[in-house]
């Protein structure tokens, strides 16, 4: 990527009513742009690292034997009648509109019931289950106040798995294999030191639900949290039989404010019972299929990175998220040729900044602003020694490479 050919340029100031220093960030560094409150679009540095964040999460996914999918956002009404999930009283999130052909439609703020109504096309005996299908899709939720930039919004990516067992044994097994894979998913995007399973309130199928809070000052829900166990309890449950049940000492639990980043939920029979989803067994007996449902906010998880891993000079990206690995900067007539070089070779990991009319100071700062993890320096001092110098974002030191060192990094 060529900044000079960049439609996208960093920027000074951010709108007002911004207040989360994430969102702050996100829009100075060009990431993303906002359209209005609570909705946001994700320019190329944004999408990337969008896509990125996905990445990770895919791999796991599918590891977990995930088959994945996507499913529309226009929501045909009955089956969502048959839960008794259409009525606003119920579901207060909706955006619905009205068809001009007639009839009306919402637009997905979940997707539990049109993937059960589809999967009756699919599973009629045990040998089709179990299915662990997900997709990757952007949810519209009518959320009162949005906040903290990408952290809550009206559009928003989700993760979303749903899990058809044929029994409460079969679930609970994937259940258990899922949190696990959730685990391995926030500390390969770098929070993972910070999130926690959480007890979360459950529904008639199970006690509780898991909740994956982060750490975070912006966060909106309040957990309470045994930092040996590396688990919490959400305020929502925090009580003195919960705390038992879970065999946790009130003593030793610091109160917290963190932010959701995933949730998974023992759906049991709700949505099955509701779509008459079933399957025949191998005694050839009608069974109602197990659910389970497993969601991730890959957008909300960008800002709560942003929010957490940032510091006085910018955003701070993980390697493995991060849009490009290389900020490339030329100084000089010989250097200037090198970079460009240099970027040929891997355009796909290397933002060349060969902006004709910024000072050498600006590119610094803007690498910084953007997060990239690491500034690379190629002048004709460098080049007097045929070296260049490297800087790593997170830990601020330098050090000299020899070309052939670098070049062997990007082939
Ligand atoms: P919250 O309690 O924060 O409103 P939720 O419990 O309604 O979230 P789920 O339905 O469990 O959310 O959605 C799964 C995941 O989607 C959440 O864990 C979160 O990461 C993400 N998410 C939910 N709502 C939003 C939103 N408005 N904006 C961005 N991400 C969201
Ligand atoms: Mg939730």
């Amino acid at each position: 990527m060529k900044l000079s050919q960049s439609f996208v340029k960093t920027i000074k100031t951010t709108p007002g009513d911004e207040v989360s220093e994430s969102a702050k960030l996100l829009l100075r560094a060009g990431y993303i742009y906002k359209e209005m409150a609570g909705v946001y679009d994700y320019l190329p540095l944004g999408m990337r690292t969008l896509e990125n964040i996905i990445q990770v999460i895919r791999e796991e996914m599918n590891a977990l034997g995930g088959q994945e999918l996507r499913m529309t956002s226009l929501q045909p009404r009955d089956n969502w009648e048959a839960s008794g999930r259409w009525s606003d009283d119920v579901m207060d999130v909706w955006f619905k509109t009205k068809l001009n052909a007639g009839g009306e439609v919402g637009l997905g703020a979940t997707h539990e019931e049109p993937l059960t109504h589809l999967m009756k096309t699919y599973i009629s005996s045990y040998k089709d289950l179990p299915v662990y299908a997900y997709q990757f899709q952007t949810k519209f939720r009518n959320e009162l106040r949005a906040k903290s930039g990408i952290m809550r919004t009206r559009e928003f990516m989700m993760k979303d798995l749903y899990s058809f067992s044929k029994d409460r044994e079969e679930h609970e097994k994937f259940y258990e294999k899922c949190a696990e894979s959730y685990k391995k998913i926030f500390n390969r995007l770098g929070i993972g030191n910070d999130t926690f399973r959480t007890f979360a309130s459950g529904g008639a199928f199970s006690k509780y639900s898991d909740e994956f809070q982060t750490l975070c000052e912006v966060g909106e829900d309040i957990i309470y949290l045994d930092r040996e166990k590396g688990i919490a309890v959400n305020e929502e449950v925090y009580n003195d039989e919960v705390l038992a049940d879970l065999g946790l000492d009130k003593s030793k639990l610091e109160q917290c404010k963190a932010a959701e980043v995933g949730n998974i939920f023992t759906l049991g029979y709700r949505f099955s019972d509701a779509l008459d989803l079933t399957y025949n067994d191998a005694d050839g007996k009608r069974q109602k299929v197990f659910m389970g449902s497993y969601g991730i906010g890959p957008s909300r998880v960008m800002g709560v990175i942003a929010e957490k891993l940032s510091d006085e000079h910018g955003l701070v990206w993980p390697e493995e998220i991060a849009p490009y690995k290389y900020y490339l900067i030329g100084i000089g007539e010989q250097g200037e040729r090198v970079a460009n070089e240099l970027h040929d070779k891997a355009p796909e990991d290397v933002i060349l900044d060969d902006r004709k009319n910024a000072r050498n100071g600006e590119k610094f700062a803007d690498a910084d602003l953007m997060g990239i993890p690491y500034r690379v320096v190629v002048s004709d001092k460098t080049l007097a020694e045929n070296k260049v110098e490297l800087k790593n974002r997170v830990t601020g030191e330098t050090k000299l490479l020899t070309l052939a060192e670098f070049q062997n990094k990007l082939a």
